[in-house]
């Protein structure tokens, strides 16, 4: 072996053991670094994605909601033409709609178009049935201005278009109007609407406590004086101050019960009133609270306030603990006032804008 060849393996050796060495080094380093907790290189982390949970996300869907309703509309229907002969079934069919809370007036309705558009054979299919019914629901939301609802945001139905808009909220304690406010004045401060609230329901004392509850998490004004117990000042007032300070839309809460229904009527009139020497037109709405688990009460609720007090829309809440969605069919059918919007819980997602066509397949769709 020549003083050349000689001289390459020496080097090659050295690369090897010196490239050993440093890897060995390496390798402690690391391990001493990793106990220590600290790492050899630093690389920046992204910080952990934080879920916040989106107070104006939905968590259930219609279908969902009226899973009961289901259950007990097309369920039942489905169940009886499954086992039953023709004219039978049309009896039953008619007992069912009943049953249902879609309110006699509507029950007539339904039945008096099987009669007619349906010979005996085609009573006797569900699908006919099914059909008719998803015709005559259509029909019903159309004739009482039920419009689609827009996808911008759930108020969009509802008037806006002065400055200040007034919007009176109206119906029975316990209804859901305190909690539907303060769902509709998030929902409108997200849109960068100036809100002014007023606890015009001065009667019940807690009354002001959970509207300021709702303003707060709403991050709007509440429009609450101290020691104010007449709910036409507080009304006539918290319109004023909206007309003065610039606000877009003043929701008024009022109460919900008095001594007797003709003092509570008398009151929330007088509230109309007052406010219309502020501004003429107001309130642009007047919207009534109902509770959809009162089945025919709210009807006949409906059909009070609405002599009383001219309603615009309806605000049919707790859709998501009923078997009662009927009533939603039987107030279009009756009153002819829109359903603006549904209730289907606690949260301010949980308000929606009302979709006849989404009611209509939850009602009577299987899938
Ligand atoms: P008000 O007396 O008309 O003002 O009714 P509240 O707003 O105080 O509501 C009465 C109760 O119903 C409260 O416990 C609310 O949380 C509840 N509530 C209101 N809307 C809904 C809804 O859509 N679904 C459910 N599950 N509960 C609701
Ligand atoms: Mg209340």
């Amino acid at each position: 072996m020549g003083q050349l060849e000689l001289a390459i393996i020496l080097v090659i050796i050295s690369v090897v053991v010196v490239g050993s060495i440093t890897y060995i080094q390496n390798q402690k380093n690391k391990k001493r670094e990793q106990q220590q907790g600290c790492p050899v290189k630093f690389h920046p982390q992204p910080d952990p994605v934080v879920q916040v949970e989106d107070e104006f996300q939905s968590t259930k869907t219609l279908k969902e909601a009226l899973a009961q309703t289901e259950k007990n509309l097309f369920g039942r229907l489905k169940s009886l033409f499954s086992n039953e002969t023709a004219r039978k079934n049309i009896d039953e069919v008619e007992e069912i709609l009943y049953t249902s809370d879609l309110g006699p007036q509507t029950v007539q309705r339904l039945m008096g178009k099987v009669e007619s558009e349906l010979s005996s054979k085609e009573q006797s299919n569900i699908g006919n049935i099914q059909a008719l019914l998803k015709t005559e629901f259509t029909d019903i939301f159309a004739q009482a201005h039920v419009v689609e609802p827009d996808s911008k945001h759930i108020f969009a139905h509802l008037r806006t278009d002065q400055k200040p808009t007034v919007w009176m909220v109206v119906g029975v304690n316990g209804a859901g109007k305190t909690t539907t406010i303060g769902k509709l004045a998030a929902h409108l401060a997200k849109e960068g609407k100036k809100v002014l609230v007023a606890a015009g329901d001065t009667f019940r004392a807690a009354a002001g406590g959970q509207l300021k509850v709702w303003t707060e998490r709403a991050q709007v004004e509440i429009f609450s004086p101290e020691g104010v117990t007449d709910p036409s000042a507080v009304a006539f007032d918290a319109v004023a101050k909206a007309k003065a300070q610039d606000y877009d839309v003043v929701i008024i809460d009022t109460a919900g019960r008095l001594h007797t229904q003709a003092n509570l009527m008398d009151e929330l009139k007088k509230m109309k009133r007052v406010m219309t020497k502020v501004i003429p037109d107001a309130p642009h709405e007047t919207l009534i609270v109902l509770d959809a688990n009162s089945g025919q009460n709210a009807l006949i609720q409906a059909r009070e306030f609405h002599s009383a007090l001219g309603l615009t829309g309806v605000v049919l809440t707790k859709m998501d603990g009923t078997a009662k969605g009927g009533v939603a069919v039987g107030l279009s059918q009756e009153l002819k006032i829109p359903i603006r919007l549904i209730g289907m819980g606690e949260k301010i997602g949980d308000l929606r804008a009302f979709s006849s066509q989404e009611f209509i397949a939850s009602l009577l769709d299987l899938e």
